[in-house]
């Protein structure tokens, strides 16, 4: 693996690794871009089959947020960081703490929250070492974000129906969700109170059997991705639609909540426009999140932060609006937070010209 030639290629500023001899802890944080100011983004706590799979991850999902938070007009950089988690070892303070000295080292320039297999309380340990965290429960403030970037996607749902010309009226629709944890199960719950059908799937039984308990929804019945339904909210992991689904796919729509849903950006964005699927990309998509921790973490008011999360509809509307004259969706996402980068960089530059 060719290192600076990845970080090159996609412009990454900064890839730390670190290890805790004491816990064991190793992880990496990936810093995208700081060109906005400082990043904040999950902590994600994962098996990875080796550890290239790690840096990969790392290197996208940091990427992503560069991306997530131009959009969603916030004055972030982007960044991510992951834990090489063995297969069915729980996390421990210990670990927890370890990996908040790594954060500290960052000095506030990489603020963590959490991401998949990192909880609240996860979140509170890291908490304990340093400040520039969001997102638990007590120590660190913020709470769970998922509520808000459930919500966000679902206010993309109506900009993709308007979209395709149609009413933003759930009562007719069939919405299936992939992965019903914290983002997913309030997504079915957002579509199933407005009216819509709703089909659920997850590989974890136990979650899977609690949301279709408490929502009453359907239970998904075979393939996922060749499931006729009007909107497919993938809610799971990343890399969902490729080569392999995408020719499966019978709906009109996808918008989850799920981090790099395409597993190639250019070529499968590409391919799943040709396949006449509307696709609203995920990191336009997922932000209420983001929105939610950074808003606090830079001062916004509560008002402030649910007006930048309704307005996740109207970036969606426009970058689909756009997508219309692109290869793909993906890129015209891409396209508006770089301009959105851009007009920071020049304000930045504005501000900091002696008069
Ligand atoms: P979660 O761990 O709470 O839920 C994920 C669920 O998906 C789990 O129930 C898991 O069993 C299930 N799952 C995993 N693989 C599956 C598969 N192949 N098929 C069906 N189900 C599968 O995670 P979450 O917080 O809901 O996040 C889900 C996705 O959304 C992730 O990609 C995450 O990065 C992204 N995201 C989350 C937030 C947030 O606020 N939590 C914000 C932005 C993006």
């Amino acid at each position: 693996m060719k290192l600076f030639e990845l970080l090159s290629s996609h412009g990454h500023e900064r890839l730390a690794f670190h290890h805790d001899a004491a816990t064991g802890l190793r992880a990496i944080i990936a810093i995208h871009s700081t060109a906005l100011g400082n990043a904040l983004g999950g902590t994600r706590r994962w098996a990875y089959s080796d550890e290239a799979e790690a840096i990969r991850d790392v290197l996208r999902l940091s990427e992503g947020m560069t991306y997530k938070a131009a959009a969603a007009d916030l004055p972030m950089g982007g960044a991510k960081s992951v834990i090489l988690a063995t297969a069915g070892n729980p996390a421990t303070e210990a670990e927890a703490r370890a990996m908040g000295r790594f954060v500290e080292t960052f000095r506030g320039t990489y603020i963590a929250a959490e991401d998949v297999g990192v909880t609240p309380q996860f979140v509170d340990w890291m908490a304990a070492e340093t400040e520039h965290v969001m997102g638990g429960d007590s120590v660190s403030h913020g709470g769970d974000p998922s509520p808000f970037t459930a919500q966000g996607c679902f206010n993309a749902m109506g900009a993709c129906l308007q979209n395709l010309g149609k009413p933003v009226n759930f009562s007719r629709l069939t919405v299936v969700v992939q992965g019903v944890g914290a983002t997913g199960s309030r997504v079915a719950k957002l579509c199933q109170q407005a009216g819509a059908t709703v089909l659920v799937t997850d590989t974890n039984v136990a979650n899977l059997q609690r949301v279709v308990k408490e929502l009453g929804v359907g239970v998904v019945d075979g393939d996922v991705f060749s499931t006729p339904c009007d909107i497919l909210a993938p809610c799971a992991l990343g890399g969902v639609l490729n080569q392999q689904t995408i020719p499966k796919l019978r709906c009109g729509i996808v918008c989850g909540t799920a981090n790099n849903q395409l597993l190639d950006p250019i070529e499968d964005g590409a391919n799943i426009k040709k396949a006449g699927v509307l696709y609203a990309p995920d990191f336009i998509v997922n932000a209420g999140g983001l929105i939610r921790l950074a808003g606090l973490y830079i001062g916004l008011s509560e008002q402030q932060i649910n007006e930048k999360i309704r307005h996740i509809e109207s970036t969606t509307a426009v970058v689909l609006r756009d997508a219309q004259n692109m290869p793909s969706a993906y890129e015209a996402g891409v396209a508006y937070a770089k301009s959105r980068i851009d007009r920071g960089r020049s304000n930045k530059k504005a501000t900091m010209t002696p008069a």
